[in-house]
């Protein structure tokens, strides 16, 4: 990082679990429409920032699931607030930025559900963790637990450190032995089986007669905003998160 980016660290150290910066040039694989210059003419940075879930939600005998909704929703909420800040501080100083939601607003279309940016791939681009097999990101510190947030900005901050080492153990299968919808097919996660599982029952109800995507849009901004969270056991028996 740059001595721009190194203050800026310094600002978000206590304030978040953990952070990064990725330099735009980082994102080639973006789509064009869910890239960082898409959300912000002249965007040279992007700021991600961490905010953990507690592990013991994964060790609660019956309430593992509602801890786990009301942690996640709790954290994304604190992260949007965070990057209101953090992009007021960015424009301060001369430049412009926007924050990224950590879940909603989403976009959805034909080809599926997508955040304005990928925040796990903007994560990895930040150096905050790597990919593992359940195609989560983990990070040295807090395995899967980090929740994402990001800020795009026209201010140049350098970059992080990548992480660029595979952090699953040889052989492990935990995850995929665990999922109870078969989401882990050889070659492929079958993130449509994951999210029919893990989304709000109230997406079944208002999209039984119109399933467009400007409707699964309106709905899943909305009435999905604050989703039940209906399957952890991927991340519950991960090791990683232990
Ligand atoms: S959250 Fe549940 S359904 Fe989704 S991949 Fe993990 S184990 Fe499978
Ligand atoms: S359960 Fe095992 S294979 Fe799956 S993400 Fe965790 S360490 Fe990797």
């Amino acid at each position: 990082m740059n001595g721009a980016g190194d203050r800026l660290g310094e600002w978000l150290a206590g304030r978040v679990d953990a952070s990064g910066i990725a330099p735009v040039d980082r994102f080639v694989e973006a789509p064009r429409e869910h890239h960082p210059s898409y959300l912000l003419e002249g965007a040279k940075s992007v700021v991600v920032t961490g905010r953990a879930i507690p592990r013991g939600i994964f060790h609660s005998p019956a309430y593992g699931l509602h801890l786990l909704h009301r942690a996640s929703h709790s954290a994304y909420n604190e992260l949007d607030s965070l990057g209101l800040k953090l992009a007021i501080r960015l424009e301060s100083e001369g430049d412009l930025a926007v924050v990224v939601p950590a879940y909603a607003p989403l976009t959805v279309s034909d080809s599926g559900t997508r955040g304005l940016l990928s925040l796990k791939h903007a994560a990895v681009l930040a150096g905050l963790g790597s990919i593992g097999r359940s195609g989560l990101v983990y990070n040295e510190d807090f395995g899967s637990l980090l929740r994402f947030g990001a800020v795009v900005t026209t201010a140049a901050l350098g970059g992080s450190p990548l992480v660029d080492s595979d952090p699953c153990p040889a052989g492990c299968t935990a995850c995929a032995d665990a999922c109870p919808e078969g989401a882990f097919a050889p070659d492929f996660f079958n993130k449509v089986a994951c999210a029919l599982k893990t989304s709000h029952s109230i997406f079944q109800l208002t999209m039984a007669q119109d399933r467009s995507p400007a409707n699964r849009e309106l709905v899943l901004n909305t009435a999905g905003y604050n989703y039940w969270l209906n399957c952890s056991e991927c991340q519950r028996v991960c090791p990683l998160n232990s």
